[in-house]
């Protein structure tokens, strides 16, 4: 009932017909008679929405809590909280920004096993009773800083095939589970459920399934050991552009069946998942203006200059973001980014092996090693999309190179569909909702994004 008080603020309105792509172009023009050429993004938070229809659909049993580390931005909480999902805090901070915008302590879960004692009290303070543990320290811990903690256990899974592994860190084994749980009723507290992470970036959907599996055998042991377990979380590691291997509903069709034969409907246990990634990676594009640029000629290439495959130089471009910033996914989160051009190149340009650098002084600031690009000049712009997840969240001003500007954009028809679930919470069905049925059907479409008007293409 309090939902419809939330109201992302710091956003303009995209005219019908415009894409994200259309404002990066507007403000590279805008920018182009200053010699300020600062990285910045254009968030669409249209995508936003579009990625909760789509969870809806694909998942229709499953509450999405947004994992608030993935990218903490307000105006993406703060439409996430009108769209009516809950959140995934692991500190103090993050619960702060939460509630910090009217969010309800119920819509929170504190997803961190391993938690500072003083950060248990503050949640414990402001009514935050969910929190997972994989420990019996912890247990000790909550037993003696919160009194109405609502405990989760996070379980260990095999997340070999993941790109980014978490069971390295948490998550109890099958065989440590009874013991926690025992100790967890000795100690009078209470265990309302399971949770889990595959690790993020997962490429194997079994791993869903297996974990699933898990978690109805703990399930079950908590039964035996007198607790009436109704939650049952599924963590994260779903895929958040369209330039994975696996896909988003590849996944749900496997966690859908596992989830009906182990927590079927009928057994009223509530779904949970902390998505981070799926909901802000395609998002954001990152622009990032080239200030710096080396020519290095190959010697023995001078025979060669017929053969297109090789090139007689290779170009080095030095750019205004790099590792140190929001391309720190690179190191932190195994990413490859690539750029595409600002310039469309003519038919017959030619193109050379180049290297992309960050500002900073250190080697290691480098953000590709080998692509293809054409012949630029200093000022000239390049483009960066899917750049929403494990970018701006871990960035730094390292050299005192600052964090980009974010432009918040979203389509009229967006803005009316948030107000509506606001108001009216989600219909159901999903297709039903009118602004999925009439005025923006492209918008909730399943193709790949920014192909619904010509000035989208590239
Ligand atoms: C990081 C994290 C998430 C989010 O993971 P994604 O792969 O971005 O979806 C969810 N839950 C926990 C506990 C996490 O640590």
């Amino acid at each position: 009932a309090t939902m419809n008080t939330f109201a992302p603020a710091d956003f303009s309105f995209l005219e019908e017909g415009f894409c994200a792509r259309d404002i990066v172009e507007q403000k590279i023009n805008e920018m182009s008679m200053s010699d300020d050429k600062d990285a910045f993004y254009v968030c669409d938070l249209s995508d936003v929405l579009k990625k909760h229809m789509r969870w809806a659909r694909a998942m229709p049993r499953v509450t999405p809590f947004y994992a608030v580390k993935c990218n903490d931005s307000r105006t993406v909480v703060t439409t996430l909280a009108s769209l009516g999902a809950g959140f995934d805090c692991a500190s103090k901070t993050e619960i702060q920004i939460v509630q910090s915008l009217g969010v309800d302590a119920s819509r929170i879960i504190y997803a961190n096993p391993c938690k500072q004692v003083s950060q248990i009290k503050y949640a414990s303070a402001h009514g935050v009773q969910m929190m997972t543990f994989d420990s019996d320290v912890e247990l000790m811990k909550v037993a003696r800083c919160h009194d109405n903690a609502k405990l989760v256990l996070r379980i260990a899974t095999d997340d070999s095939k993941a790109v980014c592994q978490l069971s390295v860190k948490f998550g109890a084994t099958m065989k440590a589970c009874r013991g926690l749980l025992e100790r967890a009723k000795e100690l009078g507290l209470d265990v309302i459920g399971v949770s889990f992470h595959v690790g993020s970036g997962c490429t194997d959907p079994d791993t869903y399934s297996q974990a699933i599996s898990d978690a109805r055998c703990v399930f079950d042991m908590g039964a035996e050991v007198g607790f009436n377990m109704t939650l049952l979380d599924i963590g994260g590691g779903f895929p958040g552009s369209e330039d994975t291997k696996l896909k988003f509903e590849e996944i749900t069709a496997v966690i859908n069946p596992a989830l009906d034969k182990y927590f079927p409907a009928d057994s009223k246990i509530r779904i949970i998942a902390e998505p981070g990634r799926y909901y802000v990676a395609s998002a954001y594009t990152l622009a990032v203006n080239v200030i710096a640029k080396k020519v290095i000629m190959n010697e023995q290439s001078a025979s060669d200059e017929d053969d297109d495959w090789t090139s007689d130089r290779t170009l080095m471009y030095y750019v205004n973001d790099g590792v140190y910033g929001s391309f720190n996914c690179i190191l932190y989160d195994h990413a490859h980014p690539l750029p595409t051009l600002h310039k469309k190149p003519k038919p017959d340009e030619r193109m050379y092996p180049s290297s992309i650098w960050g500002p900073t002084c250190d080697g290691l600031d480098r953000i590709a090693e080998v692509c293809t690009l054409p012949d630029m000049q200093v000022g000239e712009w390049l483009l960066f999309e899917n750049m929403g997840a494990y970018t701006v969240a871990a960035s730094s001003t390292f050299n005192g190179f600052q964090k980009p500007d974010i432009y918040y954009i979203m389509s009229r028809t967006a803005w009316q569909c948030i107000q509506q679930i606001c108001a009216q919470g989600m219909p159901t069905p999903v297709e039903d909702a009118s602004c999925v049925t009439a005025s923006c059907g492209h918008e909730s479409s399943l193709e790949l994004p920014a192909k619904s008007s010509q000035t989208c293409v590239l």
